[in-house]
């Protein structure tokens, strides 16, 4: 399906919850967010039948995230259900990793695809001034796993001047070691991401050159999103980075988000959207919600204006209500 700029939209990230298990400091506040009532949270079903449509429509990758979509219970059985769509090419998950480990056997046998971890840092006690948790260990035996098993894994790191400065360099020395891509992404000022600084990507691509030696832009296609891939000599993984606030990549953007109260939200920046709950639980038909989707990808923005936001129809959610 194509938005009213000739994007085509065939990716679709899903937000099982809003609830998480850590607190990260750029992305919730500490004393929590206001929760979604559970009766207000789609529930598998629905997720499954809005795969399904959408499906129909030409969206054949999906994600799942969060809050963090390992707290969802029942998440291997979601997995198993959109693998049965043939047409369903990819389905991935953006976890912080504390969940993942035990799981993770099971996630691939359902047909998960791919694994995003988030990690910002290599040392515990950094670990907790962050996430608000000890659990850095946990994170990388869960990483360790997935990687033994064979599930493409990524690292995702946001690099936060006053949080995890000190360990960008050691964080990309992962593709070094280990077969795992390790991307760095923007912070965007979204929610608590907006009382700190983040570092821009070109500055870490100067650091990792200083401390890795010269590197190569990866050709090659990798990935659905936007990232951009450098090698370095000696890695086994590639480093990504994702640039939405320097290089912003709206032009290319093939991707909507379905919050776990079932906002259809077309743009991470704005609340434009539409509500598919009310249609899933009205009785409307398959043809009326299809009908509504179209309608709304009429209004997908096109382009964000984190930099110099206009005022308007920004969106109040925090990230950990949205999924990144
Ligand atoms: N809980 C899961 C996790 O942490 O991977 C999934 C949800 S989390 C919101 C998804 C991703 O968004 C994480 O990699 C997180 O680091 C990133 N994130 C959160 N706030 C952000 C911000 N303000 N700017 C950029 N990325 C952000
Ligand atoms: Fe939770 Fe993920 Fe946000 Fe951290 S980044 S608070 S793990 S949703």
């Amino acid at each position: 399906m194509k938005d009213c700029f000739g994007r085509n939209i065939d990716y679709l990230r899903i937000s099982l919850t809003d609830r998480c298990n850590l607190r990260c400091k750029y992305c919730m506040p500490e004393c929590g967010v206001d929760l979604m009532r559970h009766e207000d949270i789609l529930s598998l079903e629905e997720i499954v039948r809005i795969v399904d449509i959408m499906n129909a429509m030409g969206v054949t990758k999906v994600r799942l995230t969060g809050g963090e979509p390992m707290v969802r219970k029942n998440v291997v059985k979601l997995v198993e259900d959109l693998h049965s769509f043939s047409t369903i090419e990819y389905i991935a998950m953006t976890t912080n990793g504390l969940l993942f480990e035990p799981k993770v056997e099971e996630l691939v046998n359902a047909g998960l695809t791919a694994v995003n971890i988030s990690l910002d840092t290599l040392d515990e006690e950094r670990f907790r001034a962050i996430t608000g948790m000890y659990g850095m260990e946990i994170v990388f035996r869960a990483l360790q796993k997935s990687c033994m098993l064979g599930l493409r894994t990524k690292i995702n790191c946001v690099p936060v001047r006053e949080l995890n400065d000190a360990d960008l360099e050691d964080l990309a020395g992962f593709a070094k070691k280990l077969p795992v891509d390790v991307r760095f992404i923007e912070l965007m000022p979204i929610g608590c991401g907006k009382e700190y600084e983040g570092i821009p990507s070109d500055e870490i691509l100067d650091r990792l050159a200083r401390k890795y030696g010269p590197y190569e832009a990866f050709a090659g296609k990798r990935g659905n999103g936007p990232a951009k891939y450098v090698e370095f000599s000696g890695f086994l993984g590639k480093i990504g980075l994702i640039s939405p606030m320097s290089h912003a990549f709206c032009g290319e953007c093939n991707r909507i988000r379905l919050t776990a109260d079932g906002w259809l939200k077309l743009c991470l920046h704005y609340d434009i959207g539409v509500d598919l709950k009310t249609l899933l639980r009205d009785g409307s038909s398959d043809t009326v919600i299809k009908e509504v989707i179209l309608e709304a990808l009429e209004h997908k923005p096109q382009a964000h204006h984190f930099a110099a936001p206009t005022g308007t129809h920004e969106d109040v959610r925090k990230m950990v209500q949205i999924g990144g």
